[in-house]
């Protein structure tokens, strides 16, 4: 597993926290509840990397996660390589001012952070394109910033309902987009390894 070293680099309130926007970083963004921290640790393999089950009103931060160094570049230069999980969108208890807060940050990190290669974005599988999500694809398609979907929970329909989702969802992004999409479940694993590629295939782009 390429993700597996990831490890806690920090929590940010504001992009100027962050680390160096050197190298190439992906961040994870959703709405919250939608399954984005059980994602990370999926993919990452470890089971506490990311805090799942929130509590509302919970402070909510930016965190970035390290990743093994990446070789690429005709000299086989060293690029360092991130995640980044973007705070979870939506929390109905979260004060109006705080909620802007976070749509300002997100939007500036989406528009300023030059090591952003691209967004994995998680929606549940039975709730794909809720509001946030659209402004997001929305965004990935305008500025051609290459986007993956995960749509998780897949174990809560039968395979046939899952796959008719994915079907769904794709015809409506529409072709030519910088989007790609796949089914995903933490429980069963369904999905994993691609999702593992995928994130690799950003970061290496
Ligand atoms: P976040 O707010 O987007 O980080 O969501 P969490 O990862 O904390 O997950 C929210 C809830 O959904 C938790 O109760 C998780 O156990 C549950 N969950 C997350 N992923 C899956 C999944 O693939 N299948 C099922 N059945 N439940 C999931």
């Amino acid at each position: 597993n390429p993700l597996q070293g990831a490890q806690f680099v920090l929590a940010a309130h504001r992009i100027q926290q962050l680390p160096a926007d050197e190298g190439a970083e992906v961040a994870f963004a959703g709405r919250s509840n939608a399954g984005k921290s059980s994602a990370l640790n999926a993919l990452t393999g470890h089971k506490g990397l990311a805090r799942t089950s929130k509590t509302p009103g919970r402070t909510q931060q930016m965190v970035a996660f390290s990743l093994p160094t990446v070789l690429r570049g005709e000299t086989s230069q060293a690029v360092e390589t991130r995640l980044i999980d973007l705070p979870g969108y939506g929390y109905a208890k979260v004060p109006e001012a705080l909620r802007e807060h976070w749509r300002h940050e997100i939007d500036r990190y989406l528009h300023e952070r030059r090591s952003l290669r691209g967004v994995v974005l998680i929606v549940d599988i039975r709730h794909p394109l809720k509001e946030f999500d659209r402004m997001m694809l929305d965004f990935c398609v305008r500025t051609l910033l290459p986007c993956h979907v995960l749509m998780t929970k897949a174990d809560k329909l039968t395979r046939n309902q899952a796959s008719q989702a994915l079907t769904v969802f794709r015809k409506e992004i529409g072709a030519d987009v910088p989007v790609t999409a796949q089914v995903f479940s933490v429980p069963d694993g369904t999905g994993v390894e691609d999702a593992r590629a995928a994130v690799m295939r950003l970061l290496e782009s």
